[in-house]
């Protein structure tokens, strides 16, 4: 038996959910044996399948990651998430390769603006200043001024004028968060979500709440359920200071820090994996436990192992796309609390 499992040769099934403990054993074995060859770094996202979480060098979110990646001394980045994440590593490390394991891992949030729409939105305002969430296309980065994540998206509009018009974009509920937040009137929102927080609905919150009313909530800012959560809240239907608005590497850190035994989560379910690795002895309970990414978890083990192999599929973002998608990126980063994000 353990002669096999170091073999190089063993053809696994793309199937790898019913791969043996052998098999699973013998792909990890393959992966980090490979990644050490081809002087690869392996990311994963918060989200991914736990088999690509426990594998992988560093996990954490998109924006983490992308500074990971950079400060990096590999030569090869592969980065285990959705497309937009892996463009953002490779506008900021524009040297190294970076591959992803499947290139058709889009986001449904990402894909509710284009560079012609924003574009076309910025000629309808002329001298506002473009906020746009990591979570866009190195096109739309290209087009806009600064960047922000769910951890800095208060802060990066705050540092703009008052009396500048702001077009922020494209996650309507953070946009709704921030606008909360700012008390600005001159904020316009682009109309986009993801399809995953979206059904994280506030009829699930109102039932997990009512089922644990002993319990913290951890939620997600792009949630459907953001505003309900804050509204519980605010009518004392909930303890305002048990509801904590947050960023995926924002969970963890409240999660280590806890003082309570229950937390109630409302994000991407791939989460529960990290939160209950930091804290074995809390229990946290997912606000709905549907809320999958289909996008995330096209990042599969045999395709992570393909990736490695084959060198696919590798990131391409044209230089000048990537240079003026960068500067608002680092625009971001030089207003502060650039950790965060999705
Ligand atoms: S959870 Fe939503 S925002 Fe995140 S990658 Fe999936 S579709 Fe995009």
């Amino acid at each position: 038996m353990t002669a096999t499992i170091n073999r190089t040769d063993i053809e696994l099934s793309d199937d790898w959910r019913s791969w043996t403990p052998d098999e699973q054993d013998h792909w990890a074995r393959e992966v980090r044996r490979l990644a050490a060859e081809k002087d690869a770094v392996i990311l994963a996202h918060n989200y991914q399948l736990p088999m690509i979480q426990d594998i992988a060098d560093h996990v954490g979110d998109s924006l983490a990651l992308s500074r990971l990646a950079a400060a990096s001394d590999r030569g090869t980045i592969v980065f285990c998430g959705v497309h937009f994440m892996a463009e953002t590593a490779k506008i900021l490390s524009p040297g190294k390769r970076v591959l992803i394991p499947d290139a058709a891992a889009g986001c449904s949030l990402a894909d509710t603006i284009n560079a012609d729409q924003l574009r076309a939105w910025k000629a309808e305002h002329p001298g506002a200043v473009v906020v746009s969430y990591v979570n866009t296309t190195a096109e739309v980065k290209a087009e806009t001024d600064i960047c922000c994540t769910s951890s800095n998206a208060v802060e990066v509009v705050r540092s703009i004028d008052p009396d500048t018009e702001v077009l922020f974009g494209p996650d309507q509920f953070l946009g709704a968060h921030v606008r909360r937040q700012t008390g600005r009137s001159n904020i316009h929102v682009w109309l986009g979500e993801c399809h995953v927080h979206a059904d994280i609905s506030p009829s699930d919150l109102m039932a997990t709440v009512r089922a644990h009313p002993d319990a913290e909530l951890f939620v997600h800012p792009e949630c459907g359920c953001t505003t309900s959560a804050l509204w519980m809240a605010g009518r004392g239907e909930f303890p305002r200071e048990r509801t904590h608005i947050l960023s995926t590497g924002g969970m963890l850190d409240a999660a280590r820090t806890t003082t309570g035994t229950a937390v109630l989560v409302a994000t991407e379910i791939g989460m529960l994996h990290q939160l209950h690795k930091a804290r074995p002895d809390v229990t946290f309970t997912p606000v709905n436990p549907k809320a999958a990414c289909p996008f995330m978890q096209m990042i599969t083990p045999p395709k992570l192992l393909r990736s490695l192999r084959e060198g696919t599929d590798e990131v391409v973002v044209d230089a000048d796309t990537a240079e003026r998608a960068r500067r608002a990126v680092e625009r971001m980063i030089a207003i502060g609390r650039p950790g965060g994000g999705e």
